[in-house]
């Protein structure tokens, strides 16, 4: 620790990026931050934004996760005057084994890679980003933080399917849930603007990214949201369906010939916005296309708004009152259209949306955009990355 203000290095591994941060805990400032993309091309590429407005794009042709991160550090090192305490890592899946952030040692790496099975194209690459990480700075504690985590406080009725039971007890098949460090954040910031104890707070939290979900936080623990056993269950996101009928599989395996497994591959990376548009995955180009009169841009924003309206009624199942409803993630907090069509889904609320804090996305009231009778709703930005370098120094600092 350093000038006791502990700087924590923040790790997203993805199957061919590497995304990191460095921020002061304290003043909650970015030292650093950046990207590795498109690794194990001849691509690859570093973007890097370091102290003094340093920017730095250099090309790392074939460089793999190991190789990025030494370049990131080479470069941490002449941009920050101090160096880091502790690495804290996003990954995706925990499954019931980790209900909070763990300090990493090889049985934590292991039950990571465990965990490949629930998703196999995150865990994998998260349980190597840390591997590297230990490698390259083997005097850092480095610390796991979990997607999953912060909704392994839902009920069983909220989390268990109704298929036989022999599946939970066999492969602990059930709805785990994601963003949640995203909903924790957002939840805990929304209580401090409002200067009330997150305790006595009942909420919704909207996360649209591009990845989409929604989930009800009562008295600051996560009691249901809209993703399950995998991030494709809920509402609509930019390639993927949410739900559906279960029978389409049969119906499509039937008429068009597919297996399940590319079923599953166009509900993943087909569907959603792209599949109902045909425009984009990406909702700044949807909106663009339906203002020209695109139709079946139209339908997605839609499709889109209803069905997240639909989500959040449901989840309002589990809490007495709703103190506030969150929108955040880059649709939730940039489009004013989006949140405005949702909320006229949400008429039974009785929302009363303020025009203009809406198109301010709320800065200039503290994330508030609709009036004080009736649903309260706020923008309020995520910061997944501020959230595990909280949750990484809380545990480093507490050793
Ligand atoms: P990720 O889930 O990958 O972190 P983001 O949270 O950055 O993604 O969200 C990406 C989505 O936010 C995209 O659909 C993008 O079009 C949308 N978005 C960003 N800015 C705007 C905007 N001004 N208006 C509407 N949508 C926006």
């Amino acid at each position: 620790m350093t000038n006791g203000k502990p700087q924590i290095l923040v790790i997203n591994s993805g199957s061919s990026s590497l995304k990191f941060s460095v921020l002061e805990v304290q003043s909650e400032s970015v030292l650093a931050s950046g990207i590795a993309e498109r690794l194990g091309t001849a691509e690859a590429l570093l973007k890097f934004s370091g102290a003094d407005a340093k920017k730095i794009e250099e090309p790392l042709p074939n460089a793999d996760h190991r190789s990025a991160l030494r370049c990131i550090i080479h470069h941490l090192g002449a941009s920050l005057p101090n160096e880091v305490a502790a690495v804290g890592h996003r990954i995706v899946h925990g499954g019931e084994y980790f209900r909070d952030a763990a300090i990493v040692d090889e049985e934590v790496v292991k039950r990571i890679e465990e965990l490949s099975d629930l998703a196999p194209l995150h865990n994998p690459p998260g349980a190597q980003g840390i591997r590297v990480a230990s490698e390259l700075l083997p005097n850092k504690p480095q610390v796991a933080v979990f997607d999953t985590a912060f909704h392994q406080t839902l009920p069983p009725h909220a989390f268990h399917y109704a298929i036989p039971a022999k599946f939970y007890s066999r492969f602990r098949i059930r709805r785990y849930g994601f963003h949640g460090t995203s909903a924790q954040y957002v939840t805990q910031e929304l209580a401090r603007r409002l200067d009330r104890p997150l305790g006595d707070l009942q909420l919704l939290a909207a996360h649209l990214g591009n990845g989409c979900s929604a989930t009800a936080v009562k008295l600051g623990k996560s009691i249901d949201t809209t993703m399950g056993l995998t991030p494709l269950e809920g509402v609509v996101m930019g390639t993927r369906s949410g739900d559906v009928d279960p029978s389409l599989h049969l119906f499509l395996q039937e008429r068009e010939g597919l297996n399940l497994r590319e079923i599953t591959d166009l509900l993943t990376r087909e569907s959603g916005l792209l599949g109902v548009s045909g425009v984009s995955h990406d909702m700044r180009s949807i909106l663009q296309a339906m203002d020209a009169d695109n139709a079946r841009a139209k339908l997605a924003v839609d499709v889109f708004c209803y069905r997240l309206a639909r989500a959040l009624l449901g989840l309002a199942a589990g809490l007495e009152r709703i103190d506030g409803l969150i929108f955040t993630g880059g649709i939730g907090e940039n489009s004013a259209i989006v949140r405005a069509r949702v909320l006229q889904h949400l008429q039974i609320l009785r929302p009363v949306i303020n025009q203009r804090w809406n198109e301010h996305h709320g800065r200039e009231n503290d994330g508030r955009i609709t009036e004080e009778t009736g649903l309260s709703c706020f923008v309020i930005p995520t910061n997944e990355e501020l959230m595990i370098a909280r949750q990484t120094a809380a545990l480093v600092l507490s050793r």
